[in-house]
């Protein structure tokens, strides 16, 4: 399974200070209660000293927020590191090293700067979502779902302790993490296939072919634009004109051309000389 969560990072507290934190499944019709507000006294603790993985559509959405390139914002804000046990490159918020480990983002008592479009996993917080290889989903029985829901109970949060309650549906609607699941759907399968792969360090065409088009959309823009690539890749005019000035629709395009250079599968084909 492949999981994008939030989580206090241990490794990074001192032996005395090691939070408790355990997993609970929650069912599509599960109801639990929650409610994070400035008013909790922990507020923005969540912020300090944790994994946040970022998705193609976060990092998007914060460069663009922030009017910079993305091979900046990568620079700038985040750290590569591999998923577990593979070679996958994932993209990290960088944590501060001082300000006990608080986010990059984390302005003080305002709390997140970049709150509209802070990313998935801090949005669907405390609730995590494991995916399963796309490639198991055959083996699945009518009804049942290729992702699973967990809740993240750690001490230190104290919104559990709120009573506004939630059905799974509301708090995803209420966070805005419906359309941003949708839109990472494609990108969360290329992960699927690589893991299954095993991608190893030698890989290191494919594994620099995915981090330009998952995460570095203003270089690959520049290799579909400023390279042979039209020449070489049946790609429809269309296509060609929506996403030379749409950067979402570069980032779909990206994915399915992944989905080509990685896999040989899709549907992006090269040009067949005549
Ligand atoms: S991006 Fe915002 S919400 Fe997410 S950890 Fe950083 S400060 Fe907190
Ligand atoms: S209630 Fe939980 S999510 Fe909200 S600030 Fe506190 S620790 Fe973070």
């Amino acid at each position: 399974m492949d999981t994008l969560t939030h989580t206090t990072n241990s490794d990074n507290h001192s032996a005395e200070n090691v939070e408790n934190f355990n997993l609970k499944p929650i069912p599509p019709e599960g109801i639990f209660s929650f409610s994070c507000h400035p008013g909790v006294s922990c507020f923005n603790r969540c912020c300090h000293e944790i994994d946040v993985i970022l998705t193609p559509v976060d990092i998007l959405r914060m460069k663009t927020e922030l009017k910079m390139r993305s091979d900046e914002f990568l620079t700038k804000f985040t750290d590569f590191q591999n998923l577990k046990e593979t070679g996958v490159p994932m993209v990290k918020l960088r944590m501060r090293e001082n300000s006990n480990g608080a986010c990059i983002f984390l302005a003080g008592k305002q709390g997140c700067s970049i709150y509209h479009n802070r990313p998935l996993v801090c949005r669907s917080y405390p609730l995590g979502v494991a995916s399963l290889d796309p490639r198991q989903a055959d083996t699945l029985t009518e009804g049942q779902s290729t992702e699973a829901r967990f809740m993240i109970q750690e001490d230190m949060c104290k919104g559990h302790l709120e009573p506004k309650t939630w059905t799974l549906k509301e708090w995803m609607k209420d966070q805005g993490t419906l359309d941003l699941e949708k839109e990472n759907k494609p990108w969360l399968e290329i992960v699927a296939k690589l893991k299954a792969m095993k991608i190893g360090e030698k890989q290191q065409r494919e594994i620099s072919l995915f981090i330009m088009a998952s995460y570095d959309l203003d270089t690959f823009w520049q290799f579909v634009f400023e390279s042979t690539f039209l020449e070489r890749f049946e790609v429809d005019k269309n296509t060609v004109e929506s996403m030379r000035s749409d950067q979402e629709s570069l980032l779909k395009f990206g994915m399915q051309w992944l989905q080509y250079a990685l896999f040989k599968e899709g549907t992006i084909r090269p040009k067949v000389n005549k």
